[in-house]
């Protein structure tokens, strides 16, 4: 190797991913002129946004509470057109950012990591990628976003099937033609049910092939006029401190009146308000007990169950569709625009796999145990290994050689979501066990960036090249976050927010990983907050 290209590839941090997190990981450390650079696998930047191209991806978050918040040039001069805007236009705010402050130079693309490994001796990473060639850094940031991992299910013959088939996060860059086609949707989590409700009135027939109903309720979007956007403008500040001093990190706050000290009728009155409000409104401006009391949560659950025999038609299919094995916002809610209303159409019908799972895929269509669907596409809106699967791809060694997979093979443990015991100057942006897989994404990664690059100035400026965390506390971070996910009803049912994945070995019902921190993103960054002002209790820096 000649000595300019080894140079090239030594650099003193390397960000790992050039998504919402990266972008802004890169733009604050090369302010401080840090030598860093991101590798992406992908062939440009923007993550989620990038990748989740599937009729009706949009924010579920409102756009001005998910853009960011650290530059005031960005807010003066972005307007959001919708309150939840769609995956083009998400996708070119982060361009437009990147390319605002000149950051794609410092991004390189097609640049898979495959595996990293920590010289103790040294005091570095060697990062490797799926080209096999290598990077050298002291410090490696992965910036992976908590759902970059889709996974397929395993059903015999996937890849007989001679029409178009993808995973929604795959979805084909080029158009693609569905007028008039047999489309099959398989999953009904936030992905399916966006994708449902948008592609009804586009498709020829559509059949939606489900395993569990999932709660949902109304996204109420609407455009933003200019107006609008002149006013939300000026109130930026203050909706960033509503932000900061919410639980999920949203505009929108608990009720804490008292669920019990109000009238069945005034509860009645207050979630009516609440279901034509926008995004989460019904969740996390509900009463605080939904979350906590059994009763508080069947009497959400029972009027949500309402409004869905409301707005199908067919009362038995109805039934099909209101979730019996788990309570309202107990799994992470969907919000959906036209998903119930699609039922009543003539072309769609739901496919009840509780009463005839799927057998195989042919090569025509989807086998289930009753009959046989013809389709000409099948669409697999069946999620993501989320949250620690992004790091599960990379094989990382640390000290001795340790691998984290391994270590984190029942359940991820870090220290505040960022450190690990055993693996040195690696810091995760908004990592397992952090806040960022149970709120509004952007505000934590903006918390976890922060924090990142604040441990960094600090090691830099003491002259420390290595920094771990100990493991006295990553077991006390690991235990409050065991703690805080028992207190939540939600610890029961299955999702990704307690690591259930059907379809990876090890994620199944019934063996809840910790994979999140739920005490709140207000609490996290006070927490976090406190240990860097008190010098970094519980890491070790030499
Ligand atoms: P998900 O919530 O995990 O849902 C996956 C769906 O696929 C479930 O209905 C699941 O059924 C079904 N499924 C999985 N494997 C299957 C199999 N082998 N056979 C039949 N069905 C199967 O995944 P997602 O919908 O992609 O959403 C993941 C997360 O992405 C969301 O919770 C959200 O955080 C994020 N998201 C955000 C937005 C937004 O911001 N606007 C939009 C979409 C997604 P079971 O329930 O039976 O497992």
């Amino acid at each position: 190797m000649s000595a300019s290209l080894s140079e090239s590839r030594r650099h003193e941090v390397i960000i790992i991913g050039a998504g919402v997190s990266g972008i802004y990981q890169v733009k604050r450390l090369t302010d401080l002129g840090i030598d860093s650079i991101v590798l992406e696998g992908d062939d440009d930047l923007g993550g989620t946004w990038y990748r989740n191209r599937y009729p009706g991806a949009r924010f579920d978050s409102e756009s001005y509470t998910y853009g960011y918040s650290w530059s005031r040039e960005v807010l003066d001069e972005w307007s959001w057109k919708e309150r939840f805007s769609a995956q083009p236009e998400n996708l070119r705010y982060l361009n437009f950012v990147a390319d605002k402050f000149d950051l794609r130079r410092h991004m390189r693309f097609n640049a898979r990591v495959t595996s990293m490994t920590w010289d103790d001796a040294a005091r570095e990473w060697t990062v490797e990628l799926q080209s096999g060639e290598t990077y050298v850094a002291r410090f490696v940031i992965p910036s992976l976003g908590p759902l970059s991992m889709p996974t397929l299910p395993n059903y015999p013959g996937m890849d007989e099937f001679t029409g178009k088939s993808f995973h929604t996060y795959h979805w084909p860059t080029e158009p693609v033609a569905l007028e008039g086609k047999r489309v099959g949707v398989i999953g009904t989590g936030a992905t399916g049910i966006q994708v449902i409700g948008e592609l009804a009135d586009k498709v020829g027939e559509l059949k939606v092939f489900q395993r569990r109903p999932n709660w949902s309720s109304p996204l109420n979007n609407s455009p933003i006029s200019d107006e609008e956007m002149a006013d939300i403008r000026g109130r930026y500040d203050e909706i960033f401190a509503n932000c900061a001093e919410s639980p999920g990190g949203f505009e929108h706050v608990p009720d804490w009146r008292g669920f019990w000290k109000l009238t069945a009728d005034e509860r009645r009155e207050h979630f009516d308000f609440l279901y034509s409000q926008p995004g989460f409104a019904i969740l996390v401006a509900n009463f605080a007990e939904i979350f906590f009391d059994e009763a508080a949560n069947q009497e959400i659950s029972d009027y949500i169950a309402d409004r869905i025999r409301q707005r199908v038609d067919d009362p038995e299919l109805a039934e099909k569709l209101i979730p019996r094995d788990h309570g309202f916002g107990m799994q992470r809610l969907p919000l959906e625009t036209n998903y119930f209303e699609a039922y009543n159409r003539d072309n769609v019908r739901l496919v009840d796999l509780s009463d005839a799972p799927i057998e195989q895929i042919t090569a025509t269509g989807i086998q289930t145990t009753a009959e046989h669907h013809e389709l000409d596409v099948i669409v697999y809106a069946t999620g993501f290994d989320a949250i620690t699967g992004g790091y599960d791809r990379i094989d990382i060694r640390g000290v001795d050689g340790v691998s984290l997979a391994e270590l984190w093979h029942d359940s991820p443990r870090t220290f505040v979501g960022v450190l690990a015991h055993r693996f040195p100057n690696l810091f995760m942006v908004a990592g397992p066990q952090s806040v960022s897989g149970s709120t509004n994404f952007p505000r934590a990664i903006e918390t976890g960036v922060d924090w990142v690059t604040d441990l960094l100035e600090h090691a830099r400026s003491r002259g420390s090249t290595r920094v771990e965390a100990t493991a006295d506390a990553e077991q006390e971070w690991v235990d409050e976050v065991v703690r805080a996910h028992e207190r939540m009803m939600f610890r029961r049912s299955k999702g990704w927010f307690t690591g259930y994945n059907s379809n990876v070995a090890g994620h199944q019902e019934g063996k809840i990983r910790y994979q999140a921190y739920f005490g709140g993103a207000p609490r996290y960054a006070a927490r976090v907050t406190e240990i860097a002002a008190a010098g970094y209790p519980g890491l070790h820096l030499s």
